[in-house]
């Protein structure tokens, strides 16, 4: 504390010197802009001819005033012996510079000038969290969130798991006496958009506890030891004010498996062992709870998987049918909903999405239900907003020319008619060819009838055919591709890796599994996947081909129909079929 307040004194009169010194040479400039730069021998000759009044011989420069009240200043010439014997001589009452001035701004200001810039710049380097990391600081805020599990719909394992937690921070003496020890990490691991951030709110909320909230990427910075110390700093507040809960968001960013051969690995590998240092060190009765969470589990170095550390994981999933359903009447509470207007018909229809979607749909739901004067939501207002938020908003302002248009009304007719021939493919809810959102163009919209947690060889085999159906559509009227399918290519690219590569579904490559990056395996394994994965692409494509091929009418039919309307939906699709 006593460096704390020497500190701040030693800041302040770095700061008041810092402002003298530069209205100083500030008001130096202003009075040399009113001095005329003469050459020397111009300053000889108005000696020698009476005009000067006043000078002041400085060892390199001469500044002084004229007669008529003009002032100059002029570069002193070395050699010049005379000069002193002819201001005597001519009557000009002379001076030497005053010390305090040539040593002020020969050396001090300058001096002072500089530190100031260095320290500005000093106090910008370091993050709004710059003082963290540092002992007796108390920049870090604990929050003390308001919403609880009652806010959170769906994932009730991990509310369950949670709830423990609860019991522990609440009431730890049932569990001292039973001899059981507190858990010291929870990692949350899911998909984006599934309630983790909501979840660890929720947890601290009931639990009624300081909560500290921090994002990976706060500790990674580009100088070595920077995170490292914001860790040791973070941990040495919460165990002050335990018990508590700290909760670090996307943790992957650093705790990445370490062996990965980036840029900043040093700085990230001292930040992730001090998280490390500071798990071990948590003593049994510390009451501080850490909560990790990550989009991204298979990217977290195993070290801070081990008992001890992370002991808990709770998988927060996209929810179930039930699950939808209790989110949305979550987020339905203070919305007037209409009377025939079906949450539950809405929670079956949209398999997959995350609690954030569908919290996302019932807003954009409610702003349309607004904007169109509607008394309340109307289920027309739910089918316009599911679409938003799966496909972005309308961009009626592009025009697109009748060749484009009628290229992609082929390519997602292609889409939705290989959906129609597949077995199990889901089911084509819409096709559309009304440009939205950032990317898309067109777009088939299917919806899957289920959940789907296991999917067959069949299954992953229909869905890439129906990927490749709008390029093979392209292919197949105008002889021609386009880079109308670069996405669709990704996605079933990435699908076929994972079919060989994770699910032992190669041919030639057989059962061995590839690492959850696809990189745990040798190059010539590699290069075998690789060829694997062509090879299963190329077969695909050719069956939707010959499936396009043999109902090539009813691919110009629906693709004729849907250039004219722009929209078709399911039942008239299939009307043509
Ligand atoms: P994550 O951290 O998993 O990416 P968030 O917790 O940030 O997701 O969720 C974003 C938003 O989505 C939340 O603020 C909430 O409105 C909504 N949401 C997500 N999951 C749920 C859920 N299970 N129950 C209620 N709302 C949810
Ligand atoms: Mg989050
Ligand atoms: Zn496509």
């Amino acid at each position: 504390m006593q460096s704390d307040v020497t500190k701040k004194r030693l800041e302040i009169v770095l700061a008041i010197l810092f402002t003298i010194a530069s209205i100083f040479i500030l008001v130096d400039l202003v009075m040399q802009t009113g001095q005329k730069a003469l050459a020397y021998s111009e300053v000889r000759e108005a000696i020698r001819s009476s005009q000067v009044e006043v000078m002041t011989v400085g060892p390199t420069l001469l500044n002084g005033s004229l007669k008529d009240g003009s002032r100059f200043k002029t570069q002193r010439i070395s050699e010049d012996a005379e000069l002193i014997p002819m201001l005597e001589k001519y009557g000009v009452s002379y001076s030497g510079p005053s010390e305090w001035r040539s040593v002020f701004y020969g050396g001090a200001a300058p001096a002072i000038a500089l530190l100031g810039l260095l320290y500005f710049f000093y106090q910008r380097s370091q993050s709004p969290l710059r003082n963290f990391g540092k002992r007796g600081k108390t920049l870090l805020v604990a929050e003390s969130p308001s919403t609880g599990f009652a806010h959170v719909a769906g994932c009730d394992e991990a509310k369950s798991e949670l709830t423990e937690i609860v019991d522990f921070l609440t009431a730890p003496e049932k569990f001292h006496e039973m001899g059981a020890s507190m858990p010291r990490g929870v990692l949350l691991s899911g998909p984006p958009g599934t309630g983790k951030t909501l979840l660890a709110r929720a947890l601290a909320a009931e639990s009624g506890v300081p909560f500290f909230s921090l994002s990976g990427s706060d500790f990674v910075e580009m100088y070595v030891g920077v995170g490292a110390a914001r860790v040791r700093g973070l941990f040495e507040q919460a165990r002050k004010q335990a018990p508590c809960i700290v909760f670090i968001d996307e943790i992957d960013a650093l705790g990445k498996t370490r062996d990965q051969n980036s840029s900043n690995s040093d700085e990230r590998e001292q930040t992730l062992n001090q998280l490390l240092v500071e798990l071990d060190g948590f003593e049994q009765d510390s009451r501080v709870v850490l909560i990790g969470a990550t989009n991204r589990p298979e990217v977290i170095d195993p070290a801070l998987l081990r008992p001890g550390r992370f002991d808990r994981q709770v998988v927060v999933d996209a929810p179930d049918r039930v699950g939808r359903l209790a989110i949305l009447e979550v987020h339905g509470r203070g919305k007037k909903i209409g009377p025939n207007t079906s949450l539950k018909k809405l929670a079956g229809s949209t398999a997959g999405m995350s609690g954030a979607d569908l919290a996302n749909i019932l807003n954009e739901a409610a702003l349309l239900a607004a904007r169109g004067g509607a008394s309340c939501i109307e289920q027309e207002h739910l089918h316009e907003a599911v679409e938003k938020v799966l496909a972005g908003p309308v961009r009626s302002n592009r025009l697109l020319d009748l060749n484009l248009k009628t290229r992609i009304a082929y390519h997602e007719t292609g889409h939705a008619l290989i959906a129609y021939h597949s077995p199990t493919a889901d089911p084509v809810h819409k096709i559309s060819i009304v440009p939205r959102g950032k990317a898309a163009l067109g777009y088939t919209m299917q919806i899957p009838l289920s959940d789907s947690y296991l999917m067959t060889e069949t299954e992953l085999r229909d869905r890439i055919r129906v990927l490749l159906g709008g390029r093979a559509a392209e292919a197949l009227i105008f002889n021609e591709v386009s880079t109308g399918a670069e996405n669709d290519l990704e996605r079933c690219t990435l699908l076929a890796r994972r079919m060989v590569g994770h699910f032992g579904m190669g041919a030639r490559t057989g059962l061995l599994h590839a690492g959850a990056d696809l990189r745990g395996c040798s190059p010539e394994f590699a290069a075998k996947m690789d060829e694997q994965v062509q090879e299963m692409l190329e077969d695909i494509f050719k069956e939707a081909q010959a499936i396009l091929a043999e109902n090539r009418g009813q691919l110009e039919a629906v693709s004729q129909r849907l250039l004219k309307r722009e929209v078709l939906e399911a039942e008239e699709f299939e009307s043509f079929l």
